[in-house]
């Protein structure tokens, strides 16, 4: 078990502060109509006005050097926001990939120019950026993508298909993982290539792809030779594989890997406290609160340059766990009651999340590829 390390970093006087100042900043949002609180935000809740707003608090980017935008503050200062958000339902997937992760990706390998032109403007809340890893062929595999980028004199040809690309309909830019040059044998990792892809380019399709709850958040994005500029080449040529692995840890590190059925329980306790055995409560109290610590310990990794990508793995599996042992429990405390007797808004949310609740274990990494990672970091595969 020394393998694996979760530093307790308990909250500081700061934190608390800022906590306070987000959740009065919501509670007015939410009481003037600003937003109506939705089950899995990060992902259904598009407002690009809500999402200027936390430009305007400072609270996109928030960990960005102050001359693109950000605040220069600690990653657990970002980590109270996001919890803050998720739990309050507020309306944040327009920008919260380019928050969570593609900025991150600009900073470390993007242009001085790209840099300053779209940093800034992602912490703002008016630019947004999608993910274009996923193909057909390619999601657990993800080695196997078949998307191409061919050197041309003035840059590239970028051709290809991304699936499930969320909100890949209202973002100004994809990060796209594509195949510059071929395989060493069995070894794919080499001769893959990031790119921040300008999604008006020409050549570029967009359709979006509607899931069970009948909501369009993903997409398909077809690339027919798309000509790319030389400096949409993000990073190193053939160094992809390894970009791509440092923003899947930021991607499943968060709390939105086990808060995204919280509202239901928050809700529910609000609406019907005489319902929820205490039992029932604190075990799943007890669940949210191991797991919080658990991810706190990963910010303090992060804060301090490291890469707790399996820790991530971890938490991202027992959270997906908890998401859904959260939502049963509620589900069966409420079946006891007519459905009469239920409001009608709780019974709404309860749909919603159950509807949403099977996509949990399949984005950011399916079940079985987290705990294939983890087992192999004990040197069991
Ligand atoms: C809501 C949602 C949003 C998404 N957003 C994005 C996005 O923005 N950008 C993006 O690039 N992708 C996105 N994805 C895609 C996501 O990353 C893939 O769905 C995921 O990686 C699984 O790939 P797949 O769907 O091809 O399933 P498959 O890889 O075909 O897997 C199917 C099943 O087989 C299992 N399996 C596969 N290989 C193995 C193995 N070796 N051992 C054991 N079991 C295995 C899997 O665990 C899974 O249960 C999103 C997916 C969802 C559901």
């Amino acid at each position: 078990m020394s393998q694996f390390s979760f530093p307790i970093a308990p909250e500081t006087p700061e934190e608390r502060s800022l906590r306070r100042r987000v959740r009065t900043f919501l509670e007015a949002e939410r009481s003037s109509g600003g937003f109506q609180p939705v089950a899995d935000c990060w992902v259904s809740g598009v407002s690009p006005a809500f999402s200027s707003k936390l430009g305007q608090q400072g609270w996109i980017g928030m960990t960005w050097p102050t001359r693109y935008g950000g605040q220069a503050l600690p990653t657990l200062h970002r980590l109270v926001v996001t919890e803050e958000l998720l739990v309050a339902g507020a309306p944040v997937a327009a920008h919260w990939i380019a928050d969570r992760q593609s900025g991150a990706q600009i900073l470390k390998f993007g242009t001085e120019a790209q840099r300053q032109s779209i940093l800034p403007r992602i912490a703002a809340g008016k630019c947004y950026i999608c993910v274009g890893m996923s193909e057909p062929q390619a999601g657990s595999d993800l080695a196997a993508v078949t998307t191409k980028a061919t050197k041309t004199p003035s840059g590239w040809t970028l051709s290809g298909r991304k699936i499930w690309s969320t909100v890949a309909h209202i973002s100004n830019y994809m990060i796209v993982l594509a195949r510059t040059s071929p395989a060493e044998g069995k070894n794919r990792h080499v001769g893959l290539s990031q790119f921040l892809v300008d999604l008006t380019l020409p050549g570029i399709e967009i359709s979006g792809i509607r899931d069970i709850a009948g909501h369009t958040h993903f997409n398909e994005v077809v690339f027919d030779n798309v000509q790319l500029t030389e400096d949409a080449l993000l990073g190193t040529e053939g160094d992809g594989w390894a970009q791509c692995m440092g923003e899947l840890a930021l991607e499943r590190s968060g709390p939105e890997r086990f808060l995204t059925t919280f509202l239901l329980l928050e809700r529910a306790l609000a609406e019907m406290p005489a319902a929820f055995p205490p039992a029932i409560v604190g075990d799943l109290i007890a669940r949210v609160t191991t797991l919080r610590i658990m991810s706190r310990g990963i910010a303090r990794r992060l804060q301090a340059g490291e890469h707790p990508d399996t820790e991530a793995a971890l938490v991202k599996q027992l959270g997906n766990a908890f998401e859904k042992h959260l939502f049963t429990a509620v589900r069966h405390i409420l079946a006891a009651y007519p459905e009469a007797e239920v409001p009608v808004e709780l019974l709404r949310l309860r749909d919603e999340v159950q509807l949403r609740l099977p996509s949990n274990t399949l984005r950011g990494g399916t079940t079985e590829i987290l705990r294939g990672v983890i087992a192999r970091q004990l040197g069991v595969r």
